[in-house]
């Protein structure tokens, strides 16, 4: 149950700030939203409400369709995924699905702000790109492109079908430099994008410093995220691996302006409500995640603005 006073004697693991950390209670996940940033930090639970219940219902009924993916929501997610097999089916259907149209509306969004003429000789450092199509798409259109992603047969399934330069990266265990330094060489980058995964990153102000220096003068960093809200932590509570952090806007700004990096430009590319549409969890998701919402004011008293997942991109110039 989540309590709606801050904890006295916890800490926020973004701020450092003490006593300011509202400690919120999810079905896999527990979160923690802090006052004095602004931001939030999550932990994945040991165990879940509905977990072993789950289990064995679906060694019974796990065939049945909708039944098993809905029992499959509530257990535990399993290791050992062949990430490979998924990828490369992807990447070889005519259908992009979700990642349809990425490129184009980011290349109209830098068009009409005047921070792009052409994709034809620039460099372009993609970080977790993920599964690959933005980046084939800048390569199809002229650019010199290097893009990570975190699992190396992931990555080895970008190169294998979209003919992509390709590194592992993780951000919280490898040094982006000398990744970069070792796949891309030391010639610095005219575009860095994070598209939807900084979320992922737990130190933001040391990634900003790193980024910085790659990027030429007038070099442009592109992060698109959903600045924090209360609406993620319903919409993706039973997610195993979702976000870590929760940041917002202003704290981007901060370090990245600390890192000699100015904000150009910000593109507002719309919302959606945690439980409403097609963005929002699956129907049959609907009446668990109702029952956090119902049984705290933490949720059911939030803003509307606290009810919807924004998107925004921020762009930053190297002064
Ligand atoms: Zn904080």
């Amino acid at each position: 149950m989540t309590n709606l006073r801050p904890s006295p004697d916890t800490t926020c693991a973004i701020c450092g700030k003490a006593g300011s950390v509202r400690i919120v209670d999810t079905y896999k996940s527990i979160w923690h939203d802090c006052a004095e940033c602004g931001c939030y930090s999550r932990t994945q639970k040991n165990h879940y409400p509905h977990e072993a219940t789950a289990r064995v219902l679906r060694s019974m009924l796990g065939g049945v369709p909708k039944l098993g993916g809905f029992l499959k929501s509530l257990a535990r997610k399993e290791q050992g995924v062949d990430f490979y097999r998924y990828y490369s089916d992807q990447l070889t259907s005519p259908d992009r699905g979700p990642w349809e149209g990425q490129s184009d509306m980011v290349t109209a969004e830098l068009r009409r702000e005047g921070l792009l003429d052409g994709w034809q000789g620039k460099r372009v450092l993609e970080i977790s790109g993920e599964p690959g199509y933005f980046a084939f798409d800048l390569m199809q259109a002229g650019a010199d492109v290097l893009v990570s992603a975190f699992a190396d047969d992931v990555a080895r399934a970008m190169t294998d079908h979209l003919k992509l330069k390709t590194f592992t990266y993780d951000f919280n265990a490898d040094d982006i430099t000398s990744k970069v330094e070792t796949h891309g060489g030391v010639e610095p980058y005219d575009f860095i994008f994070i598209r939807f995964s900084i979320g992922f990153c737990l130190d933001v102000p040391t990634l900003m410093r790193k980024l910085s220096p790659l990027l030429k003068d007038g070099g442009l960093l592109y992060i698109s995220f959903s600045p924090a809200s209360r609406a993620v932590l319903l919409r993706w509570m039973f997610d195993d691996y979702t976000y870590l952090r929760q940041y917002t806007e202003e704290h981007l700004n901060t370090f990245a302006t600390k890192a000699g990096m100015a904000l150009q430009a910000r593109f507002d590319e719309g919302f959606f409500h945690w439980d409403q549409g097609p963005f929002s969890l699956h129907w049959s998701l609907r009446p668990v995640a109702r029952t956090y919402f119902k049984d705290s004011s933490y949720f059911s008293e939030a803003s509307e603005d606290d009810k919807v997942q924004r998107r925004v991109a921020l762009v930053y110039v190297k002064a």
